[in-house]
């Protein structure tokens, strides 16, 4: 396949265009019908010329399925139209001067309104943080492109009819609404549509950026984690798979006496009690959580009887941070629950992650490796460190300047995300280096995973003004207890034997030495 950046441009474009014209001539108007096909053919003999096979091939089978009226079309329409759509948008995968490809963006934003204006100055502030814009003018529209490119969260305009739709069919994604006026009424339907911003126009592009950061935020946090405490074996089962359905992982305990060891291998994001139990009930337990200084600040939520207040007092007195009538309502026990996790998460979030990779900062990465390592010393098990550091990536800046740069390094955390368990804890250590640590590792283990990520790394084309370049890394491994007890050894221990990389000729991973 030899298509110029160019010419995939064309085809993705035209390839769009076909879906749409498909999609009107489904009325059976003969003109639309007509329009749709001979777009069809326009793909096709656009593809061959650019060499695209497979694309002509899909292409011209359309052109030859929509010669039947659209009451003949069954599902092969839709099927040879999702393939076409498939290999048009892997044109993008390779690399060229006009769409980044995929791995070199932060995420993917769409945009929905019907204004061309505000769509345009949206999308370019998107664009300017490195992420990617999907620019539609209706529901319908937005509808098509979404299911057919995933976006990780979406602004769209308040006026819309249909939002709700929207949001539900493409998975229920962050989103940001875009409003005529700061009044607090078009705020509160904005949140009541499940909007998770309000953004007042005219467009303030400040403002947009920030939007644009708090929506990949989101759209980065993962399922919120939940521990169910009750001696009831049975409500135990119902309840947990109740908040199942609602976007929770629940994890269960019976035995109320076990709970801190529990905590400690879950890490929930809360802890959801039953008042009455055996042998410990809900006050005792909470109080001796609140007794352990590394669950001051988990959230734990009651559930009891709402009619005796002395009751809830208590439990508001041993540290609770909310109190649910058992007998409450699924809709709002979900809300206090989310509600509650994410304002500790905000919290906990704010000024920790770096945006531009989506890493941990220095100081919140070293604080999680301590912790990591505690809880390693306290079990006897191992833990592993790497370091990474970009090989000669001044001249990466050099060459071709430093948003190239930025590129690449937006590239690096996304490898980071692809290749790594969820409790690998990893951050942004300086400008280019980057730090991991692998719990439940040996240095012997967690090399090997390191290099398969220096692989992956080093076969990404990234291309500049039509020049090609790649990339390569070189790391230091070392791990508890091998290589010492405390944090500072381990990290002086990495450090040397990614020196030591560097020097024998970079893109390696040391383990040793
Ligand atoms: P070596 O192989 O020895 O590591 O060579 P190097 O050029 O990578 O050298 P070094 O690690 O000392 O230099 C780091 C360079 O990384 C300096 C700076 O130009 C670049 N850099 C650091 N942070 C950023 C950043 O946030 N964005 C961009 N674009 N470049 C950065
Ligand atoms: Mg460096
Ligand atoms: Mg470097």
């Amino acid at each position: 396949m030899n298509a110029s950046p160019h010419d995939a441009h064309v085809l993705r474009e035209l390839a769009s265009a076909l879906g749409k014209a498909i999609a009107e001539a489904r009325g059976g108007e003969v003109l639309r019908i007509k329009a749709a096909r001979d777009l069809a053919g326009e793909v096709r003999d656009h593809a061959r010329a650019a060499g695209l096979e497979l694309l002509a091939a899909h292409a011209s089978r359309l052109f030859a399925l929509l010669a039947v009226p659209p009451a003949r079309w069954g599902v092969t329409v839709d099927e040879v139209l999702a393939a076409a759509s498939y290999e048009a948008e892997r044109t993008k995968l390779r690399p060229s001067s006009y769409g980044l490809p995929a791995t070199l963006l932060a995420g993917r934003i769409l945009v929905v309104d019907p204004d061309a204006t505000t769509r345009t100055t949206t999308s370019d502030a998107i664009r300017a943080n490195l992420v990617e814009a999907i620019s539609t003018g209706s529901i319908e529209e937005a509808l098509h492109e979404g299911l057919r490119r995933h976006p990780d969260a979406m602004i769209v305009n308040a006026d819309l009819e249909g939002i709700e739709r929207l949001h539900a069919a493409l998975g229920k994604p962050p989103f940001a609404i875009l409003g005529r006026d700061g009044l607090t009424s078009h705020r509160a339907a904005a949140a009541k549509k499940g909007a998770s911003l309000y953004v007042q126009r005219p467009i303030d592009t400040e403002e947009l950026s920030v939007t644009v950061r708090r929506l990949l935020d989101r759209a980065r946090t993962p399922r919120p984690k939940v521990l169910l405490v009750d001696d009831s074996p049975h409500r135990l089962v119902d309840l947990s798979r109740k908040l199942d359905g609602e976007g929770m992982t629940v994890q269960t305990l019976s035995d109320p006496t076990r709970v801190l060891e529990v905590l400690d291998e879950i890490r929930p994001d809360l802890v959801l009690v039953e008042a009455k139990m055996e042998p410990l009930d809900g006050w005792e337990l909470c109080a001796v959580l609140r007794t352990a200084p590394e669950w001051q600040d988990l959230p734990i939520v009651f559930l009891g009887d709402s009619e005796d207040p002395e009751s809830r007092a208590a439990a508001f007195r041993v540290g609770a941070d909310d109190f649910v009538p058992r007998a409450n309502d699924l809709r709002e026990l979900t809300a206090r629950l989310l509600g509650r996790i994410e304002r500790t998460r905000l919290l906990r979030d704010r000024g920790d992650r770096d945006f531009l990779t989506g890493l941990l900062r220095r100081s919140a990465f070293l604080n999680g490796f301590s912790s990591l390592l505690n809880q390693a010393r306290r079990r006897n098990r191992p833990l592993a460190l790497a370091i990474l550091d970009l090989d000669h990536f001044k001249q990466v800046n050099d060459r071709f300047g430093h948003l190239a740069g930025d590129r690449v390094l937006v590239a690096v955390g996304k490898l980071l995300a692809d290749h790594l368990r969820g409790e690998d804890l990893r951050g942004r250590w300086g400008g280019e280096e980057i730090v991991i640590a692998f719990p439940e590792s040996t240095r012997e283990t967690a090399a090997p995973a390191v290099r398969r990520m220096l692989e992956d790394m080093a076969k990404l084309a990234i291309e500049d003004d039509g020049e090609v370049f790649h990339v390569t890394f070189s790391a230091g491994v070392a791990s508890f207890p091998g290589d010492g007890p405390q944090p500072m050894d381990l990290f002086a221990t990495a450090d040397r034997r990614l020196y030591l990389a560097k020097r024998l000729g970079r893109a390696r991973v040391l383990s040793e030495g």
